[in-house]
C-alpha cells in the first residue's frame, strides 16, 4: 500500500485507528456516522436509524504528529490514495 504523506509538512505518516472502549471494556474501532447525532434512551445513548457507518482510519505524521482521519468504505482505501496522488502529482 502506498504511504500517505502529511498535508502539513509532507513527511511520511503511520497508519492507525481511533480506539473505542465499550461495555465491559470491549475494544473496537471508532466509527464515522452519517448526519447529526440523535440521542435515544433506548439505543445505548444514540439512535443511528440505519445511518451509514465507516471505521475511522487515522494517519499520524511521524514528524509533527498531525492526524488525518479517513472513513473508507470497504475496499475504497487503495482507490482513494491513488486518486489523491494523481491530484497532487499529475503525470
Ligand atoms: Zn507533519
Amino acid at each position: 500500500m502506498e504511504k500517505m504523506k502529511c498535508s502539513k509538512c509532507g513527511n511520511p505518516t503511520s497508519v492507525g485507528f481511533v480506539l473505542e472502549t465499550g461495555y465491559y471494556y470491549a475494544l473496537s474501532v471508532s466509527q464515522w456516522v452519517e448526519g447529526k447525532p440523535k440521542e435515544s434512551f433506548w439505543d445505548n445513548g444514540l439512535n443511528l436509524d440505519g445511518k451509514a457507518e465507516y471505521p475511522i482510519t487515522a494517519y499520524r505524521c511521524t514528524n509533527c504528529g498531525h492526524l488525518e482521519f479517513y472513513a473508507y468504505a470497504q475496499g475504497e482505501e487503495n482507490t482513494s490514495l491513488q486518486e489523491k496522488k494523481q491530484h497532487i502529482h499529475p503525470i
